[in-house]
């Protein structure tokens, strides 16, 4: 006999948990398929100063791992299991995992979205020591120090605007001679003081003694390398959302995100995208549980009218 969950989620980051500890509290019979470990992108990092209630903070793995206890406490369940592929046209929906078939009357898709790595030696080592892919998270830590935007999009400008009001200077690597960001940007980031720009350039080099202490950038024509002494390194070149599952199903942007407003519904009824994945502009923590919340809400209501 096959088992039908009220809600099946696929993810479990902040998001993900947080719509299992609604929908758990309000008495749904729901589970979590998580590849990895609960948390998220929050496990990649050592100090959240940013998410409310822990005056100093907290590491990311642990704040994962309260966000697990606190949803099965109410009687979620989790399965560390990969998500290999989905059916949402069939009633209920289909998931077929690493550990199995799982079937729900909702979906809640919360797979998230990972910064795009510059793919330099050391990238992955240095994370949370110089190597950073967020300023509203981490900017802080780098006040009045010298930083590195890598980029020259919307979210590098906007990342390099902000450092600039907390940094002593920023440079901003770009391997073009002209930013692709909208014109919005051009004029205060070329006004801003501390903000220098480095054209035509990619970083070939991170140099550490355990922490980031500079960056070697070549020169995309000549191929002439110089060094960047700075505390810390942003790198800005956009994020790839986990949406390979739902091609063909779910709506997805030019970018690849799925189209789901604050409601969270997406374009097949039942199946709701959360967090990092969905289209929207601010991907936070925050965000993500905000999101969480509101798709326990929606999956209940549809669940009431289906039932
Ligand atoms: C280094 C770093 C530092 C950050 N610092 C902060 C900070 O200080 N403050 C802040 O607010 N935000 C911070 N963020 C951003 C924040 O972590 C994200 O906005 C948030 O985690 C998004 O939550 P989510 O639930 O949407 O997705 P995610 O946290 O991305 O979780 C998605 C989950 O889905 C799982 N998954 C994906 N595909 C599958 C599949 N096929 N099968 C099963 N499971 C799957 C993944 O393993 C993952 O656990 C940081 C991000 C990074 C990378």
């Amino acid at each position: 006999m096959k088992h039908i969950y009220d809600m099946v989620i696929i993810g479990g980051g902040p998001g993900g948990y947080t719509a299992a500890l609604y929908a758990a509290r309000a008495g749904l019979d729901v589970i979590v398929l998580e590849k990895l470990s609960a948390g998220g992108q929050m496990a990649l990092t050592s100090q959240i100063d940013n998410y409310p209630g822990f005056e100093d903070g907290i590491d990311g793995f642990t704040l994962g791992e309260k966000m697990q206890a606190s949803a099965e406490r109410f009687g979620a369940k989790t399965e560390i299991a990969e998500v290999l592929s989905v059916d949402f046209s069939s009633s209920p929906k289909v998931i077929e995992a690493s550990e199995g078939t799982f079937y729900g009357h909702t979906v809640i898709y919360a797979t998230g979205a990972n910064p795009r790595t510059l793919g330099v030696p050391k990238e992955k080592e240095l994370v949370g020591r110089g190597v950073n892919y967020c300023a509203a998270c981490d900017g802080m830590f780098y006040k009045e120090k010298t930083v590195v935007v890598v980029g020259g999009g919307n979210t590098a400008a906007a990342d390099a605007m902000q450092l600039s009001r907390i940094c002593e200077k920023v440079i901003i690597v770009h391997r073009r001679d002209s930013l692709r960001a909208t014109k919005i940007y051009h004029e205060p980031l070329m006004k801003a003081e501390n903000i220098e720009f480095r054209w035509n350039s990619t970083v070939s080099e991170l140099i550490s003694d355990g922490k980031l202490t500079g960056v070697k950038i070549k020169d995309v024509a000549t191929g002439e390398e110089s060094l960047i002494d700075c505390d810390g390194i942003f790198i800005s070149v956009g994020r790839k959302p986990a949406t390979e599952l739902v091609k063909g199903q779910l709506e997805l942007d030019a970018s690849g995100y799925v189209i789901a407003d604050e409601s969270t519904k997406t374009n097949i009824p039942g199946v709701f995208a959360i967090g990092d994945v969905r289209t929207k502009k601010l991907r936070q923590i925050v965000t993500a549980v905000a999101d969480g919340a509101m798709a326990a809400h929606e999956a209940e209501e549809y669940l009431a009218e289906i039932k």
